[in-house]
């Protein structure tokens, strides 16, 4: 593929290449299997594959499923989907928990050195002891135990000896650093849960900042790349390494994490949209997880080239949705084929048509591709128009339909208005019109000219439809009130709209994209759609004051 623009990371590994401290460059994708991924892991996955397959070398997925209270294998078959739709294919597949022995035997090996001891403080007093920024840390009472004690400790905790919270191992380190994290950090927690992927095989089970080090070296990675807020972390990443003897030296380097606005990106948050059914699943249309953004019609393409737009910065900061929004109308303009839909359906009998009477007209299927080539659609004496393309007593500027007013329909003729028919309540049902067969579209007619033009559907033949509009799901804590998130989701995320389709749609499958001519990109549905009435996403309008 391209070559990634120029980033931090990269000129490192450059570096590394050429001074020979790297041969092949090894990175890993490490979620933990504790929720679906959303468009900020597809910052990080994007950026772990194109950096390695750049300096050709390769990409481990490895689970982070330290944690046996959260994950589930659930979450591990969605992760491995995810990934490869993106477009990526690891060279290994990993499980933290496959090296829970190992990670013991390190552990072991700290305490054999007077490096780690257990404790059995609880974890309130641990954090009090901690101490501040400014105040250092108190040493706990168990600090000095013997070697002899914390080996034989440390096997009874692994025994099952002792209950969740009543002992944990600590790194011996130093309580006065400057940097809390190297405040003798719990290595070590009882949890007597079971676990998706060694069951009840362990009851004691390693803490991220101990895990991860040992992880990346097991594996022989080289860069291994994370967010900010790990940057205070990384004196503890390379003290593990060094203290538990790993013959393979990883460095950490980190980045800033995507944040979007309108968007929570936490899978704690999203989650708890998905348990309290304020979304349909983790795939809801509207959520920024990487299925959402699929069933919403989001292509990968689209997603790696706003991941590489956005690129990586050592600050934090807050992209604007409307650049995703970009990415993915620029990818389907010339791959979607452009067709027309009426969302909000008004009947149109074309009176001086003869009755009964069908022709098929020619329409192109992409004005800007024309090797997407033609179609037949349907015109006859009924058609379906929009509502808001007709109104009775229009301001000045509405070159739609009015009465008396001329308008062209989309790849047919010109059509005016003569009647407006209303139901008991006045409602409009239907308008009467005529059209002029000598105004053809195709036909080169130069008659008279009309300034609007407007879509439709043929009656008879329509495929009625389901269309489903998306406004953002959290509104932007504009006033700053800080507002949970909860409180700050949008009660009008979505607009359901029963309407129709050309018949040519009947062989559209779950997941394609069209164009509907004046309403922009819409992708079928695969979850909702059935054989009788399609559903369609809408992805994006067409246009936006959005400039790159
Ligand atoms: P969350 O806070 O959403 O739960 P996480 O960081 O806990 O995310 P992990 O499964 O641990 O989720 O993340 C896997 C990888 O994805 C990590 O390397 C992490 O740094 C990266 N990542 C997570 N969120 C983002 C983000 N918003 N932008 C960039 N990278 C991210
Ligand atoms: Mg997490
Ligand atoms: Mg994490």
């Amino acid at each position: 593929g391209k070559s990634l623009p120029p980033n931090f990371i990269k000129s490192i590994i450059l570096e590394d290449i050429e001074s020979g401290r790297v041969k092949e460059v090894v990175t890993r994708f490490p979620p933990e299997p504790n929720g679906y991924l959303h468009i900020g892991h597809a910052k990080s996955i994007c950026l772990n594959f194109e950096l390695a397959d750049e300096f050709k070398g390769r990409t481990h997925l490895r689970f982070d499923d330290t944690n046996p209270l959260k994950e589930d294998t659930e979450y591990v078959e969605s992760i491995k989907e995810d990934v490869r739709w993106l477009g990526f294919e690891w060279e290994k597949l990993f499980f933290a928990s496959d090296y829970f022995d190992e990670m013991y035997n390190r552990a072991v090996i700290l305490i054999q050195k007077g490096k780690a001891y257990v404790d059995e403080l609880s974890a309130e007093e641990i954090r009090q002891m901690r101490g501040t920024l400014t105040e250092p840390g108190k040493e706990s009472p168990h600090r000095n135990r013997s070697v002899k004690e914390n080996l034989d400790l440390f096997a009874r905790m692994r025994k099952g000896e002792f209950k969740d919270g009543e002992k944990v191992l600590r790194a011996k380190i130093d309580m006065a650093s400057p940097n809390i994290n190297m405040r003798d950090p719990v290595l070590y927690r009882i949890a007597h849960a079971s676990h998706h992927n060694t069951g009840d095989e362990w009851c004691i089970y390693p803490m991220y900042d101990f895990a991860h080090p040992l992880e990346d070296a097991v594996e022989g990675v080289t860069h291994s790349i994370c967010t900010l807020e790990f940057e205070d972390h990384r004196p503890l990443y390379d003290w593990v390494i060094e203290e538990c003897e790993m013959e393979c030296r990883p460095r950490q380097y980190e980045f800033a994490r995507l944040n979007l606005t309108n968007t929570v990106m936490s899978k704690r948050w999203l989650k708890k949209l998905v348990d309290e059914a304020i979304v349909d699943g983790w795939d809801d249309p509207r959520m920024p997880t990487i299925s959402g953004l699929r069933r919403r019609g989001y292509t990968p393409e689209a997603i790696r080239a706003f991941a590489r737009e956005i690129g990586v910065a050592k600050a934090n900061s807050t992209v604007d949705s409307k650049m995703l929004e970009h990415f993915i109308r620029e990818d389907l303009k010339l791959k979607a084929p452009r067709t027309m839909a009426v969302l909000r359906p008004l009947k149109v009998v074309i009176t001086n048509y003869p009755e009964g009477q069908v022709e098929m007209l020619e329409a192109e299927n992409n004005a800007e591709n024309p090797e997407m080539g033609h179609r037949q659609i349907p015109f006859s004496r009924e058609i379906y128009i929009e509502q808001d393309d007709f109104m009775e007593n229009p301001p000045s500027k509405y070159f739609r339909l009015f009465p008396g007013n001329e308008v062209r329909l989309k790849h047919a003729y010109f059509i005016k208005c003569h009647d407006v028919v209303k139901d008991a309540e006045g409602k409009i049902v239907e308008l009467h019109c005529t059209y002029d067969p000598a105004t053809k579209s195709g036909s080169g007619f130069e008659g008279r000219k009309v300034k609007g033009t407007i879509h439709w559907v043929e009656a008879t033949q329509a495929l009625p439809a389901e269309f489903r509009l998306y406004e953002p799901l959290i509104l932007d804590d504009t006033a700053g009130e800080d507002k949970p998130f909860l409180e700050r989701i949008n009660p009008n995320s979505i607009e359901v709209l029963q309407g129709c389709v050309e018949p040519n749609m009947a062989e559209a499958k779950g997941q394609d994209k069209f164009q509907f001519f004046r309403h922009g990109y819409f992708n079928v549905d695969t979850k909702q759609s059935t054989s009788d009435k399609k559903v369609f996403n809408h992805i994006v309008s067409l246009k936006s004051s959005f400039q790159l």
